[in-house]
């Protein structure tokens, strides 16, 4: 298996530059980011990086880019693999854009709407040879504080009456404690009070995103700034149980290590907090805190995914600082080991964003 691992310790990086945005075209932003045709290299001022994937064209993320990323962790799903895409990137960069987190015309086009129609796609194709059950969670950390999006009865300010209500599998009660990370003596980690919901159709896991997207607006006073500071994950856990004889079920090409005909993996699907430095994100000292905070998830998830990439630190057996923030807690046992990750840098090509896309690309670049 040690080989396995190692060629699984499978972090990808991909940059998507966005086109300038009205504001920035407005105070006649020049770019100052270019890539060198045909290689997924850029350049910022003297700075060159190198990264797996580099996507600049305008519009939704393009099909290349589902197709390059995301497509091989829909598959891992299959065969017993978590996966992780993270979007990073300074607030405005668009990672909401990129990943379809956002409301209605946003979210349309981007990754998760695209993982779901693949999922579907995919158990249409091979449920005669399994039984498929889908899960799905929607859940928010913001300072170290992890919210369930998906539970109607404590975020009642929107009516959530329809599409949800009729699939809730587990509904937690108002007054309960607060939502906790555990980790079973398997490693699997599990949100202990969170809303899981059953799907059956696509239609029914849109409605869940939908409708997380609305508690997530309708439940913070200041949209733009709570969600700037906040992690939004959306996960979906598959369930299969297969119904012919492992040799006949090559399509699925099962994992040796499955529990007798059962596999279950998740994919996390995670819009991160803005990436913007403390000081910048104002001067009063509440907000300071709050900024401290979500740092504190980034820099734990930094420090993780640059361990787990750094093959001569693995091999050492170097600790990897999972239980340094919620986030990478939540993560840990969908990044490293036999999980696959995608990290995908979202960034400004305006030159008023410089140093902030340049701090970026430096992140991103500690997971290669
Ligand atoms: P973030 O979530 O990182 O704060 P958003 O995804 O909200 O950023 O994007 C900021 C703005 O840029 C939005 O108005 C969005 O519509 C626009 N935008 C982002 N990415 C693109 C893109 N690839 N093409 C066109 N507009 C984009
Ligand atoms: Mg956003």
């Amino acid at each position: 298996m040690e080989e396995a691992s190692s060629e699984n310790c499978n972090v990808k990086v991909a940059v998507h530059i966005r086109p300038l945005i009205g504001d920035e075209k407005l105070q006649r932003c020049r770019e100052c980011v270019a890539v060198t045709p045909g290689k997924p290299q850029l350049h910022i001022g003297t700075r060159s990086f190198t990264f797996d994937y580099i996507y600049g064209e305008k519009g939704s993320p393009p099909a290349s880019m589902f197709k390059d990323c995301i497509a091989p962790l829909v598959d891992g799903l299959f065969q017993g693999y978590n996966g992780t895409v993270l979007a990073y990137g300074q607030t405005g960069s668009g990672k909401t854009y990129t990943m379809g987190t956002g409301l209605r015309e946003q979210g349309q086009t981007g990754l998760i709407p695209q993982v779901m129609t693949a999922l579907f796609d995919k158990i249409d194709k091979l449920k005669h040879q399994a039984e498929y059950q889908l899960h799905v969670s929607f859940i928010e950390i913001l300072k170290e504080e992890v919210k369930d999006l998906l539970d109607s009865t404590s975020l009642g300010k929107y009516d959530t009456s329809h599409a949800i209500s009729r699939h809730v599998t587990k509904v937690t009660v108002p007054g309960k404690a607060p939502i906790q990370i555990r980790e079973a003596s398997n490693g699997v980690i599990t949100l202990a009070g969170s809303t899981e919901i059953s799907v059956s159709t696509l239609n029914d896991m849109a409605a869940c995103l939908e409708q997380g997207l609305l508690n997530r607006a309708t439940g913070s006073t200041n949209m733009n700034t709570e969600s700037s500071r906040s992690h939004a994950i959306f996960t979906i856990t598959l369930e299969q149980m297969c119904k012919l004889p492992p040799v006949n079920c090559d399509e699925i090409n099962l994992r040796g290590d499955m529990d007798g005909d059962y596999l279950c993996a998740k994919l996390h699907l995670v819009d991160l907090a803005g990436s913007e430095r403390a000081k910048r994100t104002g001067s009063d000292g509440l907000r300071m805190l709050e900024g401290i905070h979500i740092n504190k998830g980034l820099l734990a998830l930094g420090n993780v995914i640059s361990a787990l990439g750094d093959e001569k630190k693995r091999k050492d057996g170097v600790h990897v600082p999972y239980r340094d923030s919620k986030l990478t807690r939540l993560l840990q046992d969908s990044l490293g080991g036999n999980s696959k990750t995608v990290m995908i840098a979202c960034i400004s090509p305006a030159d008023i964003n410089a140093e902030e896309t340049s701090n970026t690309l430096k992140y991103a670049n500690r997971a290669r």
